[in-house]
């Protein structure tokens, strides 16, 4: 199989077919149409075996993934997504292997209505790039740089859960059966969480994507805005099942890791209604408040601070530091 045949074969066949795609896969560029009075969100993620992934992982679930991550970044801009490209290397044409990576990117690829415009393929170790559009009508893009003193810092969905079955697949904790498989899930397969992106638009202040951990992202939006936050531990969502291995793994796994691709956003106080009317699959969960003093500070059930032990993330280096 040629490079022509392998992308017609595996690429040019979505079925997704967008009215502002001039001009698809199969030319020496993409034309898209651009709407009026609109920014486009462009963003890519880079997914090499060795680093992000093993050689032997499950091709359907790399599809989904390699997608998925684009998508969040959209969908912590508050954009709509539009368009992607996909860039591959492969070490050989593996038919098996590239039927079901497209599938699983594919399936995906339809839930958002998002279309595979172009790319580029070659030879080389195995290596997934994705390059992520969207549109967010102008000035009404979440920046990190929005939060503000007295704003209400939130998340979507439960933390932790993606991290509990990295934990176990690393030889930490030992998760049952059933256990594992609804929580590789979360791993494997995230869910962007585009539709509450694009809700947040006139209610957040500021937004970001949890994928190096609540605190060292949230530790993004405070140096940007250049606040701090003080976030109360038992306010953090965390589903009944990542709840039973909290005291195996310690909270720290729940706030250092952040592949369950969740949003963190910030939202003033006038705006707290509105987001209150909002529905969303996820839910919105607050969980502290923007301060003015730079830093996260943690408090526990009983009011002590909490120091995360962990480190790792350069940007642990902004949590408050025990003194004593
Ligand atoms: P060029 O030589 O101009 O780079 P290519 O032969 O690489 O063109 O690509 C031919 C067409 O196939 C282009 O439209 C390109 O965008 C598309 N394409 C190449 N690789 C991929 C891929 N992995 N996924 C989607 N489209 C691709
Ligand atoms: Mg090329």
């Amino acid at each position: 199989m040629n490079e022509f045949e392998l992308i017609r074969t595996f690429f040019a066949r979505q079925d997704v077919t967008r009215p502002d795609v001039v001009a698809g896969i199969g030319d020496d560029a993409a034309l898209l149409r651009l709407r009026p009075g609109q920014e486009l969100a462009v963003t890519s993620d880079l997914m090499v075996s060795g680093v992000h992934f093993s050689l032997d992982a499950d091709p359907f679930s790399l599809g989904h993934k390699a997608l998925a991550v684009n998508l969040s970044d959209l969908a912590a801009m508050g954009a709509e997504p539009a368009w992607f490209m996909l860039n591959l290397t492969l070490p050989k044409v593996d038919a098996r292997w590239l039927e079901a990576f497209s599938r699983g990117m594919f399936e995906l690829a339809r839930e958002y209505r998002v279309q595979l415009v172009g790319g580029d393929t070659s030879r080389g170790p195995l290596s997934i790039a994705i390059e992520a559009h969207g549109f967010v009508p102008e000035g009404k893009a979440l920046r990190r740089s929005g939060a503000r003193e007295g704003d209400r810092v939130y998340v979507t969905g439960t933390l932790g859960d993606a991290a509990m079955a990295l934990d176990h697949r690393l030889g930490g904790i030992r998760l049952a059966e059933n256990e594992l498989s609804v929580l590789s899930e979360r791993l494997d397969r995230p869910a962007p969480r585009v539709r509450e992106g694009m809700m947040l638009r006139d209610i957040a202040s500021s937004a970001i994507d949890i994928s190096d951990g609540l605190v060292a992202d949230l530790g993004h939006i405070l140096e940007m805005s250049h606040v701090g936050a003080q976030l109360q531990l038992e306010k953090i969502p965390v589903s009944p099942l990542c709840r039973l291995h909290i005291r195996e793994t310690g909270w720290d796994t729940i706030l250092a890791s952040g592949d369950d691709y969740e949003l963190c956003f910030s939202v003033p106080v006038k705006n707290i209604t509105a987001l209150e009317k909002l529905r969303s699959n996820s839910g919105f969960h607050w969980i502290g408040v923007i301060e003015a003093k730079p830093g996260v500070r943690i408090l526990d059930e009983a009011g002590k601070p909490y120091y995360p032990q962990q480190s790792g993330h350069d940007h642990f280096s902004i949590i408050a530091k025990k003194t004593t």
